[in-house]
């Protein structure tokens, strides 16, 4: 058997043009534009790679960017009050916060000032339980990206034996509990799983968010299978891999998702896809039942 390799690039374009019709559209209304503000605290360079990619696709949609950039030493109160000035800002419908932040930071502090109605990353206590619960205002843009791949190809979801390798809150978890509510089987495995190998052989649809070069190799996976692979590995000789053996798995999967060319494309368009959602809210005046003070009270408590 020889994989079909899905074309990432080509869907992402495909969410983009989407995504430039929405966007008319809104315009024609008389609104104004979607706006996202990108922050981006330090010069750590890979962050600098993906602002940049972000700013540049916002352009290409017409999508209003705010790059908003602070030194290392910035203190974290600074970056509070702006994400709070933002939050009351009417022309900016999404706010992202570009991680990792600086050691002294509090990662969580800082994702739950993003005010609900504008975490396009999906990342606040609310959307992540709105996962959990039903109700997600913002699905996460990696994880999102992996199920609208899965949808394109007219890959079924339900009844299907899905395993999840890596368990981030940024994209092991949310996938997992994303493809719960498609009625998947779902088994999520991470650096302490005994045996890695006995649960991903069962998988129909394999998910490798690891950060591990060959982590999976052929005889980890089931003829037939899926195989999207997320990670992103940057070799000693310059090379970008996933955690995939990507000819070894080619040649026994189904499906398999390319690096680069895969599920690193999507990233960026459902966060376009979700800053336009966010606007088009805002403009249709709908309004989240959002009990904010709650949840203030319990991150302050954490
Ligand atoms: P992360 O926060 O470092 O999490 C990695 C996860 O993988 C952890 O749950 C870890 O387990 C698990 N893991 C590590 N080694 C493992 C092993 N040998 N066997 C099984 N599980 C193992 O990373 P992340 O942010 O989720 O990102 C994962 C990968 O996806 C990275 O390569 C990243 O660059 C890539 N990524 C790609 C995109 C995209 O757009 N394509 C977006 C985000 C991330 P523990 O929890 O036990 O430590």
């Amino acid at each position: 058997m020889t994989a079909i390799t899905i074309d990432g690039n080509a869907v992402a374009a495909k969410i983009r043009n989407e995504c430039r019709e929405r966007v008319k559209r809104l315009v024609a209304r008389g609104a104004t534009p979607p706006g996202l503000a990108v922050i981006l605290v330090g010069s750590d360079p890979a962050s600098e790679v993906y602002v940049r990619n972000k700013i540049r696709a916002c352009n290409d949609v017409g999508i209003r960017s705010l790059e908003l950039r602070f030194p290392p030493d910035v203190s974290q109160q600074v970056v509070v009050e702006k994400i709070e000035d933002l939050n009351q800002d009417p022309s900016i419908h999404g706010i992202l916060v570009q991680l990792p932040l600086p050691p002294s930071f509090d990662i969580a502090k800082i994702l739950h000032t993003i005010s609900v109605e504008k975490d396009v990353d999906g990342f606040h206590l609310y959307n992540v339980g709105g996962l959990v619960a039903g109700g997600t205002v913002f699905p996460p843009c990696t994880p999102y990206g992996v199920v609208k791949l899965l949808e394109h190809e007219r890959i079924p979801i339900e009844g299907k034996n899905v395993v999840v390798v890596g368990a981030s809150n940024i994209v092991g978890k949310p996938m997992a509990l994303m493809l719960m509510q498609h009625e998947a089987t779902v088994s999520i495995c991470h650096a302490k799983t005994r045996d890695l190998a006995q649960f991903t052989i069962l998988a129909d649809i394999l998910i490798v968010a690891a950060g591990r070069p060959r982590l999976i190799l052929p005889e980890m996976v089931r003829t037939g299978a899926v195989v999207i692979d997320v990670g992103i590995n940057r070799l000693k000789d310059g090379t970008l891999v996933g955690d995939v053996d990507y000819a070894g798995v080619a040649a026994k999967a189904s499906y398999i998702t390319p690096v680069p060319g895969g599920v690193g494309p999507m990233t960026v368009s459902m966060l376009l896809y979700n800053t336009i959602g966010s606007c088009e809210r805002w403009q249709q005046q709908v309004t989240i039942p959002i009990p904010t003070s709650g949840i203030s009270s319990l991150v302050a408590a954490n």
